[in-house]
């Protein structure tokens, strides 16, 4: 058996607008994503005197996770060896998931990227930096900022990736209400919808260039927040308690439903999360931290 493993961390968008469709259907976003300190574990074990051949089997801590093909570790694994022309000699995943599940924190996005990383590593780096990314992309539309983390802007359908100055020091409370939205609902729906209010990319830029937690706060936007906010009213409660206790913004990730507060005073924090945690015990809560110096690509 070899065994590479790697922590595949959430992300947050610190932005995220929605500029229309391109001549595929697929919408096209500009958005700035940030990498997180909350993550999974993920081994990745090849079994090398080929006793399951062909398989690709996947253990994980959360019993509603698809453990076949519909899982995005799964997808990625079968693209890796599709494209390597290496033969699978029998592949074990293993993933400990703390990031929650259909919640806007691509969690599902971060372990596909994880498994092309890891496989990589196990088999000799056959692939580069280029080809890996196009693998991500085929998998889905976050994996390929998965792979990279940090701070990026990313635009076309999420696969055009610049990187962005790093997100200054900081507490990120981020609560997942128990209500899940389906990604694609909210796209179609925006369609329909009259955005409003929409992020300002350069001043986000030159906020996160300023190093400053206020002023990068004050640009953080969701075009998606309003369709969503009205399927699942908690996301309004939860921005309100984390800005009673001093956050400086609080906004949505993502299709949703999770929301994140800034905070630069840990106590602070510390307060929202407790007060979730009391008065909306279904909801999961974390604090964490935005994480910069991570690219499991090594
Ligand atoms: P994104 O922000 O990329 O839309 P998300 O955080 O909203 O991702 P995921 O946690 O990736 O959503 O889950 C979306 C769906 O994918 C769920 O219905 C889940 O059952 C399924 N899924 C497939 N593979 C995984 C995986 N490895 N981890 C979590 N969910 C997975």
């Amino acid at each position: 058996m070899r065994t590479v493993s790697c922590k595949t961390y959430a992300k947050i968008n610190l932005t995220l607008d929605v500029r229309g469709k391109n001549d595929d259907g697929y919408h096209e976003v500009e958005m700035v994503m940030q990498s997180v300190s909350l993550h999974d574990d993920l081994t990745v074990r090849l079994d090398t005197r080929g006793r399951c051949a062909d398989s690709i089997r996947i253990r994980c801590n959360l019993p509603y996770v698809p453990r076949d093909e519909r899982n995005t570790a799964y997808k990625a694994a079968l693209l890796f060896f599709e494209q390597t022309g290496i033969e699978n000699t029998g592949l074990f995943i293993d993933i400990v998931k703390r990031v929650p599940v259909a919640a806007g924190l691509a969690g599902g996005s971060a372990n596909a990227a994880g498994v092309l990383h890891c496989l990589n590593r196990l088999c000799g780096r056959p692939l580069g930096r280029r080809e890996l990314a196009e693998l991500a992309l085929r998998v889905g539309a976050d994996v390929p900022f998965c792979l990279t983390g940090g701070t990026c802007v990313a635009s076309g359908i999420g696969e055009r990736l610049t990187p962005a100055p790093p997100m200054p020091r900081c507490h990120i409370l981020i609560a997942k209400p128990p209500k899940s939205v389906k990604t694609r609902e909210i796209y179609e729906a925006i369609d329909r919808c009259e955005i409003v209010r929409r992020p300002d990319t350069a001043a986000m830029l030159a906020a996160l260039k300023s190093s400053d937690a206020a002023q990068v706060a004050q640009q953080c936007c969701n075009v998606m927040e309003e369709v969503t906010s009205a399927r699942v009213p908690e996301i309004l409660e939860l921005e309100r308690t984390f800005l009673r206790h001093g956050a400086l913004c609080a906004v949505m990730s993502g299709s949703g439903p999770s929301v994140f507060g800034i905070f630069t005073d840990f106590e602070a924090a510390a307060r929202a999360r407790d007060e979730v945690k009391r008065r909306m015990r279904r909801t999961l809560c974390f604090l964490e931290r935005p994480v910069q110096k991570f690219s499991p690509m090594g």
